[in-house]
């Protein structure tokens, strides 16, 4: 089965057009097809790749033998509320985190500290069950070069309501405008946003794409940006930065 998906609504930076999808219902190797998850972290060209989605089978959460099980296509909201009602402990980073869980896994997701990775047991692919200790992950990336179909947690008691409420208070900084998240990886050094501040990009245009004026490593869509001005703006920073700090910034963003 198949699904259009209009993806100037559909990703949260409000790019793309409209492609059909795979829509993808039960746990088999899927080759050829990338995966998408809500579309928070991603950036689509014109011209992308066979593109497949998880169904509503794989939206669920459950307690078995002491762990959490969740499915790969649950939201990081649903699974925030449940881990309240619940009283688990651990989670309270996922408030306003956009994304499935699926997504959260692959981009080991996450805000200083806090990352999905530190509560995850194993995955469960089209392979069977990985356990955590198989799978290399770190900032913002795990190698997982297949579809996670489940995430298996640790369970810990006690969600600590002070402290979903100093993860919101962290996200005062960023645009409320269409984005991606971070455009880029925080390298050792400093941050991905003093780095494009001081080569004099925040605020900076091309088009209706630009480096915000809130946080300068928000890449925000402020009108009717294209794939091809984020692009330009995407490879100026390095440029500048290249240039003036000899860094190489990383994207954060995937770009199909
Ligand atoms: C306003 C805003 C704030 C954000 N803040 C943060 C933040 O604080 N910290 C942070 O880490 N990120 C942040 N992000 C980025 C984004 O929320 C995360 O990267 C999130 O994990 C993306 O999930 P998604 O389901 O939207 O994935 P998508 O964007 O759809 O996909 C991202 C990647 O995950 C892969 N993927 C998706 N589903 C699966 C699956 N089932 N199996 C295997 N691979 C899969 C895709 O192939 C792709 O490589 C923010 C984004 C926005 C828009």
């Amino acid at each position: 089965m198949y699904k259009k998906i209009n993806f100037k609504k559909y990703s949260s930076i409000n790019i793309g057009e409209e492609y059909e999808v795979k829509v993808i219902n039960e746990i088999q190797e899927y080759k050829g097809y990338y995966i998408i998850g809500r579309g928070n972290n991603i950036l689509i060209s014109n011209n992308p790749p066979p593109l497949a989605i998880l169904s509503d089978n794989f939206d669920y959460i459950f307690k078995k033998n002491g762990k959490l099980i969740v499915g790969a296509a649950t939201s990081s909201g649903k699974l925030l509320t449940y881990c309240k009602k619940h009283n688990i402990a651990n989670f309270e980073f996922l408030a306003k985190l956009p994304g499935n869980i699926g997504g959260l896994t692959k981009m080991n997701a996450g805000l200083k500290e806090w990352e999905i990775f530190n509560q995850i047991n194993s995955i469960k692919t089209s392979n069977g069950i990985i356990k955590k200790e198989n799978i290399i992950y770190s900032y913002r990336k795990a190698e997982i070069d297949t579809i996670i179909f489940e995430v298996i947690f640790n369970i810990e008691n006690g969600f600590d309501i002070k402290k979903q409420k100093s993860f919101v208070e962290m996200r005062d900084n960023q645009p409320n405008m269409p984005s991606a998240g971070s455009c880029f990886k925080n390298p050792k050094e400093y941050s991905a946003g003093y780095l494009i501040e001081q080569v004099g990009l925040k605020g900076y245009s091309i088009g209706d794409m630009s480096f915000s004026k809130i946080h300068a490593n928000f890449l925000v869509n402020t009108n009717n940006g294209t794939f091809n001005e984020a692009i330009k703006l995407i490879n100026l920073a390095k440029e500048k930065v290249k240039k003036q700090f000899n860094i190489e910034l990383e994207l954060e963003i995937i770009t199909l």
